[in-house]
Formats: structure tokens, C-alpha cells, sequence
């Protein structure tokens, strides 16, 4: 069967699309794992509208241009801004409980917004929230929906996407699918690293499809590490979100030292790259391998009220963060660079969208402001069910960078084996917070052999191996070109920003 549109993830980017798309034609959701399997589950800060009586979207393009320094697309950033009210008006339709007080909706603060700008739903579990109200739409919509459904690649045809090949996960057995307009809604690639927020899907698979079809594929250099995941021995790693630091909680060393304000006036509201890389620096100099968060001169009733699910995950691990401060150190989060696209979801290959974190719109430049990806996710996939509609039967493309480049072919040279683990390490200790030359020229080395070696993927866990190899080398070749420092891309041997890095690097194969 052909379908009007195909959409591969079940995020709150591809189910959003496709409760949009079902209204205009056929809907077939392809996603591998179960339908809530996906980094939109764990969100908890909220999504940032400009929607408070002393807020404006002006306000919010100000604040995400800052953060971005100096790659924000300003006409991407203009539309992020101006359509959120709009797009949260949809979310609350589609059943998301968003939070209130008094009537009005609860908004919250985090790290460089200059307003409290952040609406969340049931305190801190913004992205349970959002999920169950989505896939239980979709489920009741009459949208097909096949869970454990690889997509494995897309397949070009006349220069144009025409269909997906998939894999069932579970009996093994390929399927392709056609389609007229394909939407890659697959999410990032947080298991490139050993310390992660993310959870085992996002492998970036949709990254590596789009670039095997062809599409071009932007800033894969710009990783986000968040600054405070938990640490505590034998628990898995678990975000406490920015918000916290957002109410007022301070950042000490293990003698009680707060030490932010000496490296940034925002202190711990600070972005998150500064604040990171301020405790990538305490750990190197004390040797120690965590920090603390300490939000224990806080109402007790309020800290519990305000984050639940993190006040409860704690205390389950015997921990009360109401008494004691929180053991955090920095975990990669989000994958700034994807699929490039214009401002309508377009691919550079006809007929191929890309929405959420899998895609590169550029409103986030070089270092993402938080709680702008959630609303990233929906602000686009509502242009990319748009530009369909004008499309119709003669999909566009987003036009062709000219210095895009390829990556280059993989030799065949010695390695180390390869694992999950392997890659996860080598990508945490070479491609991570602080970069430098000769270790990223090393990596670049090991990736580019390790691709040579993979042989043809045959199940799940091959085909995700291989598509982080592939991330892998598209992060480090970028993060290796770029001889400078800019947001999330921290050299130690070029430690500043500079004028001629003010661009992107693009990767397309087929130039
Ligand atoms: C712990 C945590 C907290 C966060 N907090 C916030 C926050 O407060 N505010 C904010 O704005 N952002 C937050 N983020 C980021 C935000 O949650 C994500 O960027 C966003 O949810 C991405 O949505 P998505 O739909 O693009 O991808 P996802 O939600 O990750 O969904 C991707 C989907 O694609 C599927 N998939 C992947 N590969 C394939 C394939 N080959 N074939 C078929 N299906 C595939 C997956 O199984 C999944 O269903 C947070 C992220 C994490 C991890």
C-alpha cells in the first residue's frame, strides 16, 4: 500500500505531525521500539513560549540568538518564536495537561531566559505528559501505527524520496513502504556517549538515513552536555533538570564551595555549555568525579511540589534532596546539527522531511536554549505538514549548500574492536566537553577504520551501531574542521571564537 504520508518516530515530533497529517490524507507512524520508547518521555523542564504579561517573542529571539552564538538562522529563530502560542494552543487540544495557577498557565524559569517563559505539566514531568497524550490520539485516530519498525533507509527514486525500507525488529523480516511525503521524526544521538540523558533508541538513526539518501546533514559538531545529571553509584543516570538551578538551587564543590559566579555573573543560570564546561573544570582540578546541587534552603513543600518525579527517583535512591544536596556531573543531552532543512521541514532530497531533534533548522546555533527543543519539534512539524499541502504531487527541496563536502572514505587501518562501549568511551573522551586537535585527529582515525570494518547490519543492534558510527564520524570530522570555539564546541587549542567559523560545516555524500 502507498501512503500520503509516512512518519518514522513516535516522539512528540512524528506524532504530532501525524495527528496534523491525518487530517489531509493516509498516516503510517513506523517506530522500533514501543510507541513511547523516545527522548520525549524523560523531558521535564517544559517547552519556552513567550506568553507572560512582561514577555514577547522579540524577548525570546534575544534570548535564543545569545545562546546560539553567532549560528542562530534568525528567520528559523523568528518563526520558533512567534508560532509557540499558537502551537501550545494545540498541544493543550490534543489533551497535553499543561500546569496553572490561579487560572493562568504556571511558568517557570531556566538558565538564559531572561523571563520566566517555561510551561511544564504535572511539575517536572513535562514529557510523560506530552507523550501519553499524543500516542493515545494517535492510537484512537485510525492512524496505522507499526511499533518495532526499523527504518533502515530511505530509498531514492528519481532523484526523489519514494519509500522506506524497514525491518521488524522482532521476526526479522524486511518490508518497504511507499510513500509521498516521507518525514524522518527520529530523534538524537545521546548513546554516541558514555554518560547520556538519553535513552537507548536515540542512536541517530534518522541522521544516518537521510545522509546515505543523499540530504545534506549540519552542525553535528555541536553536541549539548548537560551540566547536572545524577551521579550516584549503581543509579542509572537520571537529568535533574535546569529548572532546578531555575528555582534557586546553587552548585558547590565537596567542600561546600559555590563556585559558579567565578566563572560566569549568571552564576548557575548561566548556558548550559558554560556551566558545563565550569564543572568539567572543577572535576579535572580536584580529581573528584561529581559536584553538588544543593537546593536545601528551599521550602521543603515546595521543592517536593515543584519537581516530583525527580524529588521522588531521588528519595527511591535514598536520597532526599529536600535534606542533602544532589551528586551531579555533566551527561551529553542533545544533538544540536541533523538533516539541514529550510524553513518548511524541507531535506535537500525531494519528497524527504525532517522534524524534532533529528532535524537541523538552525534555530538553535551553536548551543540550544532550553525548552526550545520541544518547541522546535512542534513549531516545524506543523510547517513540514504545510509544505506538503502546497507541495502536492512535485515535493521541493531545500536548495543545495555549495561547500558542502563528503566525509572521507573509510580506510582500512588497525582499531581497537568494536562496541557499543568502545565507541561510547572513545566519543566521551575524545569528542566530549573539551576538545582538542591531536585526540580528535585520533578519533577521526579509529571511526574511519571502525566504518570500514562493519559489516552489512542484519538486526537492530547492527544497524544502530553503525548508524552512530557514522554520527560518530560526522561529529568528530566537523568538531576536528572547526578551529575555533563557539557555543558547545570547546577547543582547548583554539579556546576562542573566530570570524571566518562564523558558518556551518555541511556534510552531503553524493558531492
Ligand atoms: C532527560 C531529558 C530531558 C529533556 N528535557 C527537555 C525539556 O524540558 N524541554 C525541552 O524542550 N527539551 C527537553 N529535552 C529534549 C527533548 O525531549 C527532545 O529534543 C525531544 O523530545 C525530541 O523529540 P523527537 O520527537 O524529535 O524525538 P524522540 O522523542 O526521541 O522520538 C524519536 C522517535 O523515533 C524513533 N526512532 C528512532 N530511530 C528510528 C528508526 N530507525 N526507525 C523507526 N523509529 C525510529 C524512536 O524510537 C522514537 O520513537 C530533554 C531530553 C532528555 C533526554
Amino acid at each position: 500500500m502507498r501512503y500520503d504520508y509516512i512518519i518514522a518516530g513516535s516522539g512528540i515530533a512524528g506524532l504530532y505531525a501525524a495527528l496534523l497529517a491525518r487530517e489531509h490524507g493516509s498516516v503510517l507512524i513506523l517506530t522500533k521500539g514501543s510507541i513511547d520508547e523516545c527522548n520525549t518521555r524523560y523531558a521535564q523542564g517544559g517547552i519556552a513560549a513567550a506568553v507572560g504579561p512582561d514577555d514577547s517573542p522579540e524577548l525570546h529571539l534575544r534570548d535564543t540568538i545569545e545562546a546560539g552564538a553567532g549560528l542562530v538562522d534568525e528567520e528559523a529563530a523568528r518563526i520558533l518564536v512567534g508560532e509557540a502560542a499558537e502551537r501550545i494552543r494545540d498541544l493543550v487540544r490534543f489533551g497535553v495537561p499543561f500546569d496553572s495557577v490561579d487560572g493562568e498557565v504556571a511558568l517557570g524559569r531556566e538558565g538564559a531566559h531572561s523571563r520566566a517563559r517555561i510551561i511544564h505539566a504535572g511539575g517536572d514531568a513535562t514529557g510523560v505528559h506530552i507523550e501519553l497524550s499524543l500516542s493515545s490520539l494517535a492510537r484512537m485516530s485510525g492512524i496505522t501505527i507499526k511499533e518495532h519498525c526499523q527504518v533502515e533507509d530511505v530509498v531514492v527514486e528519481g532523484g526523489r524520496a519514494a519509500a522506506v525500507a524497514t525491518l521488524d525488529t522482532r521476526t526479522h523480516t524486511r518490508e518497504t513502504f511507499e510513500g509521498q511525503s516521507i518525514v524522518l521524526a527520529t530523534g538524537g544521538n545521546g548513546q554516541l556517549y558514555r554518560v547520556s540523558t538519553n535513552p537507548e533508541v536515540a542512536t541517530g538513526d534518522g541522521v544516518a538515513v537521510a545522509y546515505r539518501a543523499g540530504a545534506e546533514i549540519a552542525d553535528m559538531e555541536f553536541i549539548q552536555f548537560h551540566p547536572t545529571a545524577l551521579r550516584l553509584p549503581g543509579v542509572p543516570v537520571f537529568l535533574i533538570s535546569e529548572a532546578v538551578r531555575g528555582e534557586g538551587a546553587l552548585l558547590k564543590d565537596a567542600r561546600g564551595r559555590r563556585f559558579m559566579p567565578e566563572y560566569d555573573e549568571r552564576a548557575e543560570l548561566a548556558p548550559r555549555d558554560i556551566v558545563a564546561r565550569a564543572i568539567h573544570s572543577e572535576l579535572a582540578a580536584s580529581g573528584a568525579d561529581r559536584v553538588y546541587l544543593d537546593i536545601t534552603h528551599l521550602p521543603a513543600e515546595r521543592v517536593s511540589a515543584r519537581f516530583p518525579q525527580i524529588y521522588r527517583y531521588c528519595l527511591e535512591h535514598g536520597l532526599d534532596i529536600t535534606k542533602e544536596p544532589v551528586p551531579v556531573s555533566p551527561a551529553a543531552h542533545y544533538m544540536m546539527g541533523g538533516a539541514r532543512t529550510n524553513v518548511w521541514g524541507e531535506t535537500t532530497v525531494p519528497g524527504l522531511y525532517a522534524c524534532g531533534e533529528c532535524a537541523c533548522t538552525g534555530v538553535h546555533g551553536a548551543n540550544r536554549l532550553a525548552s526550545n527543543s520541544l518547541l522546535e519539534t512542534v513549531v516545524f512539524a506543523k510547517r513540514v505538514i504545510d509544505r506538503t499541502l502546497l507541495n502536492g504531487e512535485q515535493p521541493a527541496a531545500a536548495p543545495r549548500t555549495p561547500d558542502a563536502r563528503p566525509l572521507p572514505a573509510p580506510a582500512i587501518a588497525e582499531a581497537p574492536p568494536l562496541s557499543r562501549g568502545a565507541l561510547q568511551s572513545l566519543m566521551w573522551d575524545e569528542v566530549g566537553i573539551v576538545r582538542d586537535g591531536e585526540p580528535l585527529a585520533r578519533a577521526c582515525a579509529t571511526l574511519s577504520a571502525w566504518q570500514a570494518w562493519l559489516p552489512a547490519p542484519a538486526d537492530r543492534p547492527a544497524h544502530e551501531l553503525a548508524n552512530l558510527v557514522l554520527c560518530g564520524r560526522l561529529a568528530a570530522e566537523a568538531a576536528l574542521l572547526r578551529e575555533e570555539s563557539r557555543g558547545a564546541h570547546y577547543r582547548r587549542d583554539f579556546p576562542q571564537p573566530r570570524d571566518e567559523w562564523r558558518r556551518h560545516v555541511v556534510f552531503r555524500s553524493d558531492v
